[in-house]
C-alpha cells in the first residue's frame, strides 16, 4: 500500500526540525529530497568503485563503467525508450534543452524559420531559443494560454503550420497545467515540426513513455525525481542523434583526434563530452529502482489525490487567487496562489519561520507567464511522494494566519 507516512522514513531530511517546528517540505517542484537508498548509493560508489570510465583496463574501471551503463539502460525503460542509446546524461533539463538548441537547431534553422514555443513555458525553455533566434535570425512565437492555464489547443494549426521546431513544457511549473503532449507531437509531426519537450515537471510524477508520445526529443531532471543534484537526461530520438553535430568537444566524444581534425563518437558517448557524474548517474538509477517500486501510477494517484485535498482547503482561505486549471485531473502536484496583498516572499518567510514550512515564491523562473496574468510573484507549494493530507492541514492554517498576523482579512 502506498502510505506516506512510511516512505517518509527513508529521507533522513525529513525527520530535521526547522525553526523549531518538523520540516513540512513543499517545494518538490524546485528540487525534492533523496531516500535514504539514493545516499547509501552514492557513497557506495565512492567507496568502493570510484575509477573513471570507458577508458580504464583495470578492474575498477570496467565495474564502474558497467554501473554507468547500467544506469542509463534502467533510465532507458523507465521512460520507454526503444534503445539505451537514445539516452543521454547531461547537467540537468536545462542543458538537455540547450544541447537541442546548439547541437541541432543552430545546424538545422534557417533564416526567417520559426521556432514555437508556449506561453507557459520555464526560462529554461525560452532563453536558449531566443539565443539561437538571434544567431540564426529566426521568429519565436508563442503559442498562448487561457485565462484558466490550458493551451490554446484551437490555435496550434495556425501556429504549427510554418513552425520547423515545436518546444514545449509537458506540465507547467507554475499553472501545474499537464498539456495534451500525444495530440500536439501529433499536430507538430504533420507540419514536419521537430518536437523538444520539457519534461521537468512530468518524469518525477506521472507514468511517462517517451516512444507513445513520439517526440524528437524530450529532456528531464535526476534532482527532481529523488535523484542527486547535476544528473540530468535528454532523450532523443537515434536517428536525429546520428546525424547531429555534437555539442560539447573533448575527450570520451570522439573516435580519433589529430592535429587537424577529430572525428566523433558513436551515439550517445558523442554528446557526453568529458568525465561524465558517474556517482549521479548510480545515484538516478536507484531513484528510479525506488519509483519503480512505488509504481509511478501509485505516484501519479497520491499526488493527485493530495492536490484536490489541497487544491480545495486552499479555496476556502479568503483572499486567495490560485493559478491554472480549476479540474486537479488536469493538473501536475503543484499550486501556485496569491494571498490578499501579502507578498509571496514574506509569505514563504512567514511559514518558515513559524511552521517550518517550506514553499516556494517568486516568479520560478517563468517570469512571462507571470506577466501575460498580471502578477510579478506568486507563491507556490508542490508535493510528492511523502506528502501527507496532515502537512496540507497546517499549510492551509498557516495561510489562515498569515491574513490575520499581515492584517490582510
Ligand atoms: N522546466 C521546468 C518546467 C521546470 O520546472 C524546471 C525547474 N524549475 C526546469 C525546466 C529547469 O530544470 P533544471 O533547473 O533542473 O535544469
Amino acid at each position: 500500500m502506498f502510505d506516506p507516512l512510511i516512505i517518509r522514513d527513508d529521507f533522513p531530511i525529513l525527520r530535521r526540525e526547522v525553526n523549531g517546528r518538523r520540516l513540512i517540505y513543499l517545494d518538490n517542484a524546485a528540487t525534492t529530497q533523496k531516500p535514504k537508498q539514493v545516499i547509501d548509493a552514492i557513497k557506495n560508489y565512492y567507496e568502493n568503485f570510484n575509477a573513471n570510465v570507458h577508458r580504464g583496463v583495470y578492474k575498477l574501471s570496467v565495474e564502474s563503467t558497467e554501473l554507468y551503463e547500467n544506469a542509463r539502460r534502467l533510465i532507458a525503460d523507465f521512460v520507454g525508450a526503444k534503445s539505451w542509446r537514445e539516452i543521454i546524461f547531461t547537467r540537468n533539463t536545462t542543458e538537455g534543452i540547450n544541447l537541442v538548441a546548439y547541437a541541432y537547431a543552430l545546424h538545422n534553422l534557417r533564416e526567417g524559420e520559426s521556432i514555437v514555443l508556449t506561453e507557459m513555458e520555464h526560462h529554461s525553455n525560452i532563453v536558449p531559443w531566443q539565443n539561437i533566434a538571434r544567431i540564426k535570425k529566426a521568429k519565436i512565437q508563442y503559442l498562448p494560454t487561457t485565462n484558466d492555464g490550458y493551451l490554446r489547443i484551437d490555435l496550434t494549426d495556425k501556429y504549427l503550420k510554418d513552425a520547423s521546431i515545436f518546444s514545449f513544457t509537458h506540465a507547467s511549473n507554475v499553472l501545474g497545467t499537464i498539456n495534451p503532449v500525444n495530440e500536439l507531437v501529433k499536430t507538430a509531426k504533420e507540419y514536419g515540426a521537430i518536437t523538444v519537450i520539457d519534461g521537468a515537471q512530468s518524469v518525477p510524477h506521472m507514468p511517462v513513455n517517451v516512444s507513445s508520445i513520439g517526440a524528437d526529443f524530450y529532456a528531464f531532471s535526476g534532482h527532481k525525481m529523488l535523484g542527486p543534484l547535476g544528473i540530468g537526461v535528454l532523450y532523443a530520438d537515434r536517428r536525429l542523434l546520428e546525424e547531429m553535430n555534437p555539442f560539447l568537444g573533448g575527450g570520451e566524444m570522439i573516435r580519433e583526434v589529430s592535429f587537424e581534425k577529430s572525428s566523433w563518437n558513436e551515439v550517445p558517448w558523442k554528446f557526453e563530452a568529458g568525465t561524465p557524474s558517474v556517482a549521479d548517474a548510480v545515484g538516478l538509477a536507484e531513484a528510479v529502482k525506488y519509483l519503480n517500486k512505488l509504481g509511478m501510477t501509485n505516484v501519479r494517484s497520491h499526488e493527485l489525490k493530495i492536490t484536490l485535498y489541497a487544491y480545495q482547503s486552499m479555496m476556502e482561505v479568503p483572499k486567495i487567487r490560485l493559478l491554472g486549471p480549476e479540474d486537479s485531473e488536469a493538473r501536475t502536484g503543484l499550486i501556485s496562489f496569491t494571498l490578499a496583498d501579502i507578498h509571496p516572499h514574506d509569505l514563504a518567510d512567514f511559514l518558515d519561520k513559524k511552521y517550518g514550512i517550506a514553499i516556494r515564491a517568486g516568479h520560478h523562473c517563468a517570469m512571462p507567464i507571470h506577466t501575460k496574468l498580471g502578477l510579478t510573484a506568486t507563491a507556490r507549494c508542490s508535493f510528492y511522494v511523502y506528502n501527507s493530507l496532515d502537512e496540507i492541514d497546517v499549510f492551509v492554517a498557516g495561510l489562515k494566519d498569515a491574513l490575520r498576523v499581515f492584517k490582510a482579512e
